[in-house]
C-alpha cells in the first residue's frame, strides 16, 4: 500500500510539472530543425574568410591562423599578387585555404591570430556530413563572395540557415579598434565577420610614394 501511494505521488509531480511546462513559460524545447534556438553572442560556428568593402580578400597568406592553432587543422599556402591584378592589399594571399573541420574544436584562436581580422567565425554549427572529404572546408566554402555572401556548404538543402551563417561572432574588445582615447578600456561588442567598415591597408607602393612625398 505505501509503495502505491509513493508511486501516486511521484506521478503526480510528474504529471503537474509537465502540465506547467506545456502550458508557458518553461518550456525550453524547440521545433528544431525548423526554428532555431537564439545562439549566445559568443557562440563560435563555422568559419568565414572575408574580404574588404572593395572586394579584395583579407587574408594575406600569413599563416599565423595555422600556427595558432592547437588541433592543427588550418593549411594555408600564401602566393605573391600579381601587381597587376592583385586579390589581396598585401602582397600575398592566401592561394590555398582549407580547414578540417573533424579536427576544429571551435577554439577560435585563429580568429585571434589574424592579424587582419580575415577569418572570423558564424553561428551556423550544421555541418554534418556522409564523407570526411566533405568536413574540409576550402576556400571555395569558407570566402565570402564579392557582394558580402558566404557560401554554404549545402545551399540546396532546404534546412540550410544561411541566418545563421550570416549572423556574426562577438568579440568583447577591451580598447576601440580606432584607437580613439576616450575608449580606452571601456568593452564593447564588436561584431567580426563581414567586410569591414575601414579601408584596406595602403599597398608597399602608395607608402613609398606618401613618404617620398612627405620628405620633399
Ligand atoms: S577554431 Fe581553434 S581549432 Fe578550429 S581552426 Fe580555429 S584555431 Fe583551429
Ligand atoms: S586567415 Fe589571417 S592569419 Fe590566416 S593566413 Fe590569412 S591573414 Fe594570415
Amino acid at each position: 500500500m505505501g509503495l502505491l501511494s509513493e508511486l501516486w505521488r511521484g506521478l503526480k509531480v510528474t504529471g503537474s510539472t509537465m502540465l506547467k511546462t506545456i502550458g508557458g513559460s518553461g518550456l525550453v524545447t524547440t521545433e528544431y530543425p525548423k526554428e532555431m534556438r537564439h545562439k549566445p553572442q559568443r557562440f563560435h560556428g563555422r568559419h568565414v574568410l572575408n574580404r574588404y568593402p572593395d572586394g579584395m580578400e583579407k587574408c594575406i597568406g600569413c599563416q599565423l591562423c595555422a600556427g595558432a592553432c592547437p588541433a592543427d587543422c588550418i593549411y594555408v599556402r600564401g602566393k605573391e599578387n600579381d601587381p597587376e591584378s592583385p586579390v589581396s592589399p598585401g602582397e600575398r594571399y592566401g592561394y590555398v585555404y582549407e580547414i578540417n573541420m573533424l579536427r576544429c574544436i571551435f577554439c577560435g584562436l585563429c580568429v585571434e591570430a589574424c592579424p587582419t581580422e580575415a577569418i572570423t567565425m558564424t553561428h551556423l554549427f550544421e555541418m554534418s556530413t556522409t564523407n570526411r572529404q566533405d568536413a574540409i572546408y576550402t576556400r571555395k566554402e569558407l570566402l565570402m563572395d564579392e557582394s558580402g555572401k558566404v557560401p554554404h556548404m549545402f545551399p540546396d538543402d532546404e534546412l540550410a540557415d544561411l541566418d545563421e551563417l550570416n549572423t556574426a561572432d562577438g568579440w568583447l574588445r577591451a580598447t576601440a579598434p580606432s584607437g580613439v582615447a576616450a575608449y580606452e578600456g571601456v568593452q564593447m561588442w564588436q561584431g567580426t565577420p563581414g567586410a569591414a567598415s575601414w579601408d584596406p591597408e595602403p599597398s608597399q607602393e602608395e607608402r613609398d610614394r606618401a613618404s617620398e612625398g612627405d620628405d620633399g
